[in-house]
């Protein structure tokens, strides 16, 4: 069975996955009852979670909703550190993740915007470096594992800046490979292998290493490293599947 839901995961195209994982969760689900791991996103719990990625690494995947170990650790810490879910605001999220976007669609507090350029769930078509929206638009921004797609980073998070209210934020989440000083691009190389040897996924364009909070502030936000994973014990991050090494980065506009 393992075997089976690795291949598919790994096969199938994601907007495919995305399109019927509703389906796909409910069959799946059923071979993974019991109480060892737990989603705080859908609220369910089950044996163990899914393999996911190119390796097919164990116990990864919520059956039901599709989280992944970010998607759990920032739901809590949208939760419980910020006023995500109670306050007033006008909130942006571009590539909106599957796990998440049908449950901001339906909180009633949010004024919510989904944005994508080529997302079949993005209400809004659009190009992260130009976005069709006024200055101080939003006072959130959630996006999350899209800067390492684009080729000119600073043009997007300069407009990242721009539409963010004066005392907006926003979540900038990127894969890192924190044992890496320095973010390693290089844009002469273009082929998907050579893209996926490089840069650790065939439509990547760099692999960020620790300045990341600093490329970020080139365009002018803030930028702090929350440890928010600290905040749990030993017996939570396991049974949430959480990534130790995870970093939240928490930017805001800047005073210009
Ligand atoms: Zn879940």
């Amino acid at each position: 069975m393992k075997k089976i839901i690795t291949f598919l995961v790994r096969k199938i195209p994601r907007p495919i996955l995305i399109k019927f994982s509703f389906l796909f969760s409910k069959i799946i689900s059923v071979f993974y009852f019991g109480n060892k791991v737990e989603c705080p996103v859908c609220g369910n719990h089950f044996r163990k979670f899914l393999p996911y990625g190119n390796i097919g690494s164990d116990n990864r995947l919520c059956p039901s909703c599709l989280s992944l170990e970010r998607h759990r650790l920032l739901w809590i810490y949208l939760k419980e550190k910020t006023g995500f879910f109670t306050d007033k605001l006008d909130v942006l999220h571009i590539a909106p993740e599957q796990p998440y976007y049908k449950k901001f669609e339906k909180l009633k507090n949010l004024n919510y915007t989904t944005a994508d350029i080529v997302s079949p769930i993005a209400k809004v078509k659009m190009d992260i470096k130009e976005m069709p929206f006024n200055d101080n638009s939003f006072d959130v921004l959630l996006c999350n594992h899209v800067l390492e797609h684009i080729d000119d980073e600073l043009k997007a998070t300069k407009e990242i800046n721009r539409v963010l209210k004066p005392d907006g934020w926003a979540i900038l989440q990127v894969p890192i490979d924190l044992n890496l000083e320095k973010t390693y691009e290089d844009f002469s190389i273009t082929d998907p292998k050579e893209r996926e040897k490089h840069f650790g996924q065939y439509d990547h364009v760099r692999q960020y290493g620790k300045d990341y909070s600093q490329r970020l502030e080139r365009s002018g936000l803030k930028v702090t490293e929350v440890n928010f994973i600290d905040s749990f014990t030993e017996e939570q991050i396991e049974r949430y599947r959480f990534d130790k090494s995870e970093i939240i980065y928490l930017c805001k506009k800047a005073d210009i």
